[in-house]
């Protein structure tokens, strides 16, 4: 069995509430290998006895966790980083398995999540405030940032570990408590590292998790929402669900950091160099088969050198090997379940409805299984299309023609979303013109890889706000208070 892991326990198939314990009502759900569409473990299908449990837990941990040096939330978060690097190989294939990712990308993500920690371990020491000159004499006046208290994590499946780190690494350096809701589709991933968190010293109470599948989750996640106690919302996943819970927070006004959707543009210009276009695209697209929320999903060239560009790519990316993370060759997984490729599949019959060509791809691929897709690149795509519209969230390419910077622009920045975008130019007065007036997050100029821990991670307009990673990070679980002594 090429995805079994060395370390059995690292499957507790139980929440964490304190201690290791079933859902209250008993129910438990299947985990389903994307790979074969098959069940291959269960964990509880929790429900919001079992969330209110979990809140009371985090509520009851935060004076003591709160009260901890951070020099020792430190040492403790280096722990678990040291911890789950030591775990690399069984974390590895365990978001393979669960997640249908080949093998190296599962390796690799792991050690995308532990650089969040280990980031985080180091931020913990600096949440540094300020001492403010005062305006009048006698007065001191200080401003001191501390923890905002119990956090909710709320996390999607297309980076079951790293996710999670993102939002619980940087929560409990600022001293705040934790109850995580990892996605149905990959609970094991989280469940493992929760069970390293305990083993590096995060105490009972401080970190919580359990787990729900996709019908109970608004069951478990709503107790949250409505407790005053949770000071803080931490989503990553689709914008109607982001918009839902910033609405049902809005009573008890928490804060909230929404990570949510995208429609990234990737512009070739007609100076760029067209090869390390390809290879950007190739990386930024095809990274987790394309389900990644910062995936170019329109891709704009220049009409003088739209030819060239389409047949070298669609060279590329005929070329993908498609199969399961068991095969060591493996460069496109299955997607996540039939969902996703019923979605995948709706939007290239859309764009071939309406006009579109297949340069290469466009099918599923039945003799694999039932989740996958062929990757694909779709020639002659506009704006009216499903596939430039809405995130495809798969291996799929459209590519569409463009005149002018102008004009490309505009249509670049045509969407509610503003998560992610990349162009390629060689001329320094276009490249610094484009990335200003380009509204996104995060803007990758001749790169196709952006993430990095030490970068502020996160979108604008309608893919969310707040920042993942960087020194902005450890902020958004901050809250500031202002200290003004006088009589002096
Ligand atoms: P996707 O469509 O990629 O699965 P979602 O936004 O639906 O993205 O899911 C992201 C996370 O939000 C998952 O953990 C999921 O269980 C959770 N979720 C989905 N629907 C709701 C809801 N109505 N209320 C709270 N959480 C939800």
């Amino acid at each position: 069995m090429p995805l079994s892991i060395h370390r059995d326990d690292l499957l507790p198939g139980r929440n964490f509430i304190g201690r290791w314990c079933e859902a209250q009502q008993g129910r438990r759900f299947d985990v389903i290998d994307p790979a074969t569409d098959t069940v291959f473990a269960s964990v509880p299908d929790s429900g919001a006895d079992d969330a209110r449990a979990a809140l009371d837990a985090a509520h009851a941990a935060f004076p003591a966790w709160r009260a901890v040096p951070a020099k020792q939330r430190a040492q403790i978060l280096k722990r678990w980083n040291d911890l789950i690097m030591a775990h690399r190989e069984d974390l590895g294939r365990l978001i393979s398995r669960e997640q249908g990712k080949p093998l190296a990308e599962g390796r690799g993500e792991v050690v995308y999540a532990a650089s969040y920690v280990e980031w985080f371990a180091e931020e913990a020491t600096r949440a540094n405030g300020d001492v403010i000159p005062a305006p009048v004499t006698g007065r001191r006046m200080f401003a001191l940032k501390e923890p905002v208290g119990v956090v909710a994590a709320i996390t999607p499946w297309n980076f079951p570990a790293a996710m999670i780190a993102r939002k619980i690494a940087p929560a409990l350096a600022a001293g705040c408590t934790v109850v995580c809701k990892p996605a149905e589709d990959t609970p094991l991933t989280s469940l493992a590292l929760v069970k390293l968190a305990g083993e590096a010293g995060v105490p009972p109470g401080v970190l919580n998790i359990v787990t729900a599948s996709r019908e109970r989750a608004a069951e478990v996640v709503d107790v949250w929402l409505d407790d005053a106690r949770v000071r803080k919302i931490s989503f990553t996943g689709s914008t109607p669900v982001g918009k839902q819970l910033a609405r049902r927070s809005a009573d008890t006004l928490k804060k909230l950091s929404l990570e949510l959707g995208g429609n990234a543009p990737f512009i070739v210009f007609d100076d760029a160099d067209l090869d390390a276009a390809v290879d950007g695209l190739m990386v930024a697209k095809f990274r987790n088969g394309g389900q990644t929320c910062v995936s170019p999903n329109r891709v704009f060239v220049h009409t003088s050198v739209h030819d060239v560009f389409v047949d070298k790519l669609a060279a590329r990316v005929g070329a993908l090997k498609v199969g399961p993370a068991t095969e060591p060759e493996s460069q496109i997984g299955p997607m996540i379940n039939a969902r996703a490729v019923d979605k995948i599949e709706r939007h290239v019959i859309d764009a071939l409805e309406r006009g579109a060509r297949i340069a290469v791809g466009g099918t599923r691929l039945v003799s694999l299984g039932t989740n996958y897709y062929a990757p694909t690149v779709l020639a002659g795509t506009d704006a009216t299309m499903a596939c430039t519209c809405e995130e495809t969230f798969g291996p799929v390419v459209p590519v569409t023609r463009f005149d002018t910077e102008a004009e490309v622009v505009a249509a670049a920045n045509a969407t509610p979303f503003g998560l992610a975008a990349y162009f390629y130019s060689r001329d320094v007065k276009r490249i610094w013109r484009v990335a200003d007036a380009l509204e996104a997050g995060l803007v990758g100029i001749n790169e196709g890889a952006l993430a990095a821990e030490a970068a502020p991670f996160g979108g604008v307009k309608e893919s969310g706000y707040g920042r993942e990673g960087s020194v902005h990070g450890l902020d958004e679980y901050m809250q500031m208070k202002y200290l003004c002594q006088g009589q002096l």
